[in-house]
């Protein structure tokens, strides 16, 4: 069976390993490719078209592209539908696409079962206002958090959430207090920058966690560790997260993660 995933860029991409890992837990044979594609809409859609009429397993979307899945889809998950993106392309009986999110599934497994934080009755916030935090959102409000802010450097798209969501948004100035988990979704890390939040929100913070992953700590975790953090994480186990979901998706078999993670972070020291 023939998968790929989209994206612009997409030489970097680690799916085509992480799967490949998965297809040998389940001791099975999966073709698994990356489809660069022109960063306009119609260059994506008929690449999607193409692919799937090629018999194509299943494909994942990355950016810039997941909003345009969406768009192509014509059957939503409701993880998709609060995301307004999609990241799983699961084709149909009747050819149609179905398209789901995995993203928030992925942060969510990372979190209560590699990490082994459980989410009920704690304290979130979620800095970032971009694609990964919109999906994640609905998926952590399912864990019956007793409080979820969201924050971001433009506090406009931050108060869109909030509305959109039934959750409180702040200004980066205006946080205080304690947070169980602060969970960030900015893409500050990838150039090493860190939201300009009050450096004391991580004092009693339990876990910081990162979206972003490197071999190295990233930026925030650098920050939130001596700021009082008691853990800090990266997203690789996120990222892995959301593969293996995928992967159910299309084939009906659960992968292990945790193996998958480790040759993943050997890769990276490597
Ligand atoms: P977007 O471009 O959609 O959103 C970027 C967000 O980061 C916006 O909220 C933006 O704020 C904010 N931001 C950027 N730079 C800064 C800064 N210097 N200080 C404060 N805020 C900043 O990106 P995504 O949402 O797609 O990705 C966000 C991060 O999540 C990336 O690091 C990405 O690698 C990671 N990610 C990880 C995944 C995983 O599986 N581990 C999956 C998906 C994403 P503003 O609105 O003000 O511009």
């Amino acid at each position: 069976m023939n998968y790929t995933v989209f994206g612009n860029p997409i030489a970097h991409s680690k799916s085509p390993k992480i799967h490949q890992l998965f297809a040998a837990q389940e001791h099975a044979t999966i073709e698994y490719t990356r489809t660069l594609v022109d960063d306009n809409p119609q260059a994506f859609q008929a690449a999607v078209q193409q692919f799937f009429a090629q018999n194509g397993g299943g494909a994942n979307v990355t950016l810039p592209f997941k909003q345009h899945a969406y768009a192509l889809a014509q059957h939503h998950s409701p993880r998709a539908q609060a995301a307004g993106a999609v990241n799983t392309l699961i084709s149909q009986a009747d050819g149609t696409l179905l398209g789901d999110n995995t993203d928030g599934l992925g942060l969510v497994q990372d979190l209560t079962q590699n990490l082994q934080f459980s989410l009920k009755d704690k304290r979130i916030l979620l800095l970032g206002a971009g694609g990964a935090a919109r999906g994640v959102i609905l998926p952590l409000l399912e864990c019956q958090p007793a409080q979820f802010i969201i924050a971001n450097r433009s506090p406009e798209k931050a108060q869109a959430l909030a509305a959109q969501f039934h959750i409180q948004a702040q200004t980066f100035a205006e946080l205080s207090g304690c947070f169980d988990l602060i969970i960030n979704a900015t893409s500050g890390s990838v150039s090493g920058s860190v939201p300009e939040v009050p450096p004391q929100i991580f004092s009693g913070c339990q876990l910081a966690y990162d979206m972003f992953y490197s071999a190295q700590p990233t930026a925030f975790m650098q920050f939130a560790a001596p700021n009082g953090a008691a853990h800090t994480s990266d997203g690789l186990g996120m990222l892995v997260g959301q593969a293996a979901a995928s992967y159910q998706l299309w084939r009906n078999f659960a992968p292990q993660t945790a193996p998958v993670i480790a040759a993943l972070r050997k890769e990276l020291h490597a």
